[in-house]
């Protein structure tokens, strides 16, 4: 990807201040998703140096994560499989407790959503502290399968969770970062 396409897609990034709470300076990527040229712009970079026929499932994280997932797998070649907030999904499910900032959460998948051994590339519009991230990359494997990368939209380095999903020796990816 060229110069001017980076900056298109920072352009149709908004940031509102103060959101969900004080302090927080929220990236709002409805901008970009409502942009036809910023959405292929994103999903040419999020597949860019994935090669063909190397994963077998995007595992999308809620809920923003599955608003490229769709796109982003079948442009791979592969299946979608979402990883949700606890009660939403319909099938048995294995679970992972992580913590946040204050509290804690939890994710699921469906039981049987990924078949062992499945190279899975794990996708979410945005990693902070990188909870998130570990935690679904960490549910993956229980079920099972093999993460072979991460890719998001947007990285907050200095929150510090793309170095995490590094020394988890997990190669992690973002197109923009936020210093
Ligand atoms: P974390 O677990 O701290 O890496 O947080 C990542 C999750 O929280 C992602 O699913 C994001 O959608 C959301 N998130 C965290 N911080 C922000 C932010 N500043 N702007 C938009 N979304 C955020």
């Amino acid at each position: 990807m060229k110069d001017p396409d980076f900056d298109l897609l920072y352009a149709l990034v908004r940031t509102i201040a103060d959101f969900p709470a004080p302090g927080i300076q929220f990236r709002d990527i409805t901008p970009l998703l409502a942009d036809a040229r910023g959405l292929t712009l994103a999903l040419d970079g999020l597949a860019h140096d994935i090669a063909p026929g190397s994963v077998d499932a995007v595992v999308a994280i809620e809920a923003r994560g599955f608003l490229l997932a769709g796109a982003l797998a079948q442009r791979l070649g592969c299946g979608l499989v979402p990883v949700r907030k606890p009660g939403k999904l319909p099938g048995a499910t294995l679970g992972i407790d992580y913590a946040l900032e204050y509290g804690r959460d939890r994710l699921e998948m469906h039981v049987g959503a990924i078949t062992p051994g499945a190279r899975v590339l794990v996708l979410d519009d945005l990693i902070a502290t990188g909870g998130t991230a570990l935690a679904c990359g960490e549910l993956v494997e229980r079920a099972g399968g093999r993460v072979t990368g991460f890719r998001f939209l947007i990285d907050l380095p200095a929150l510090g969770g793309s170095r995490l999903i590094a020394e988890r020796g997990w190669p992690a990816r973002a197109l923009l970062n936020y210093p």
